[in-house]
């Protein structure tokens, strides 16, 4: 049985969509080099989506072991240009997972977080 409780339904149309362990996805197959990767369904709105989507890990071009040390990089506070000199990667492909990584953890801390205190640095929220 495959484990589904950190998912949702990532179709924003889906009335389901942002419940996790809803009970409402299904693994319909796996893809990707040996199989590890796993096509969900969505019991509710019929939407077929990857596990990936919604992450820095979807579409991406790089192995994800090659994705994961340029945030795990970043994360421990190295810069940017660091970062390329240390993953071997083009500045621009460190500052693109940068961002994607940035707009999804700070989608997930909304969805996570019930109250975030008023910071003035940042009046738009
Ligand atoms: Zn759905």
């Amino acid at each position: 049985m495959d484990e589904l409780r950190r998912f949702c339904c990532q179709n924003p149309d889906c009335p389901d969509a942002g419940k996790r362990g809803h009970g409402n996805l299904t693994v319909t197959m796996r893809y990707g080099p040996d199989k590890l990767r796993r096509m969900l369904r969505c019991s509710t709105c019929k939407a077929r989506f990857s596990e990936r989507k919604g992450t820095p890990l979807f579409a991406s071009p790089l192995p994800t072991e090659r994705v994961v040390s340029i945030l795990a990089h970043v994360a421990e506070g190295i810069g940017t240009r660091k970062t390329t000199r240390l993953t071997c990667v083009h500045q621009d492909t460190v500052t693109r997972y940068i961002r994607q990584a940035g707009d999804q953890a700070h989608q997930l801390h909304n969805e996570l977080v019930a109250f975030s205190p008023d910071d003035e640095r940042c009046p738009v929220r």
